[in-house]
């Protein structure tokens, strides 16, 4: 499990303890700054206050990775393949030959492989979208993982590639001899009762041009179309295509929470504010704090943010401590349910209106 991982679980388990934890921890992550971190023992909230700051700079790295993807970033990406599964309800890789990725999501067009993977990792860590079943496994470079390659007969004695098929034949008449005894001219007639009718093949074999060694069963070597690796079955490396599928009532909580946004933010327009979408700004700690948008009108500034699979405690606690680093006025969560009531108090102890996007 990668630290993130770890964080993330941690998180959750922190989830289920009372606001009044989060809200010591955040009191605590102020106070520590305030000391500087030299010295300081390595208490729980401490350890709490490591991990929301790595669960931070994770989703500020994702970010930039997001914005190397050309003209396109990863949220465009993200929403054409929400637009596929909310089409289609499923994603079902298909083998693609010759291709370097093995497979293709042709619900998802226009989109590479990478991108489309990129864009669904975001959406299972978000929770709208899981793998299902294995569609098949396509053969991989164990060097550089690329799936195109030729596969080639090699000897399994000496290694050469110079490997012939060696056709054994059948005549209905009885009569069996390699491939060469039925030639003559451009047909197979049988040499025993010069009958062309009722030949078919016996058996095949292989054999070596190198070192003479014949096999019953072919040895197949593959040499890698992107990095000239040779490898075999031995060596080489598979590579899994499971479908990914989301459920309707996961892509109508999404959809809510989305809406709900729009109309928190049109309201904010209505009122004079300039709102920039996927906004990030840096507080004084140095952590930079990523937004759905972020409305201005002078001086001051609201964040809006949705709450979408991650739980509403965990949200909320990021966002205290991102609003007391940013000085801002207020934080707007949007989130897809009715909020109970401890989470309306943490919110409110930490000066963040929950806007429940319901029907
Ligand atoms: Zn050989
Ligand atoms: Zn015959
Ligand atoms: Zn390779």
């Amino acid at each position: 499990m990668s630290l993130p991982d770890a964080a993330f679980l941690a998180l959750q388990r922190i989830d289920v303890l009372a606001g009044l934890i989060a809200a010591a921890a955040i009191a605590a992550f102020f106070i520590l700054r305030r000391r500087g971190r030299a010295g300081a023992k390595s208490s729980g909230s401490e350890e709490l206050i490591r991990m929301v700051e790595e669960g931070m700079e994770r989703d500020r790295k994702q970010n930039s990775v997001g914005k190397g993807l050309g003209e396109e970033d990863l949220p465009g990406i993200e929403a054409r393949v929400l637009d596929a599964l909310r089409g289609s309800g499923v994603l079902k890789p298909i083998p693609m030959p010759a291709s370097r990725e093995g497979g293709d999501y042709p619900e998802v067009v226009g989109v590479s492989w990478k991108q489309a993977r990129e864009a669904i990792e975001k959406l299972i860590e978000k929770g709208l979208a899981f793998e299902t079943e294995h569609e098949f496994s396509a053969v991989s470079c164990p060097i550089c993982g690329s799936c195109s390659q030729i596969a080639l007969l090699s000897c399994r004695n000496c290694g050469s590639f110079k490997v012939e098929e060696v056709k054994y034949y059948k005549h209905s008449c009885g009569f069996i001899g390699p491939e060469s005894s039925f030639r003559s001219g451009g047909r197979l007639v049988c040499p025993q009762c010069k009958l062309e009718d009722g030949i078919e093949v016996y058996y095949r074999r292989y054999r070596c041009g190198d070192c003479g060694a014949e096999f019953e069963e072919p040895n197949i070597a593959f040499k890698c179309g992107s990095c000239g690796s040779l490898y075999d079955e031995r060596t080489m490396e598979i590579k899994p295509f499971r479908r990914v599928e989301s459920s309707r009532e996961m892509l109508d909580e999404y959809e809510r929470v989305r809406r709900g946004l729009e109309a928190e933010i049109e309201k904010l327009r209505a009122e004079g504010y300039v709102v920039e979408r996927g906004a990030s700004l840096a507080g004084e700690s140095g952590v930079v704090h990523q937004f759905d948008a972020v409305a201005k009108k002078g001086d001051e500034k609201i964040a809006l943010t949705v709450s979408f699979g991650e739980p509403v405690t965990q949200s909320l606690i990021r966002l205290g401590i991102a609003k007391s680093d940013l000085k801002l006025r207020e934080i707007i969560l949007v989130i897809g349910r009715k909020a109970d009531p401890t989470e309306k108090d943490f919110a409110k102890s930490l000066g963040i209106r929950i806007v429940e996007a319901l029907e």
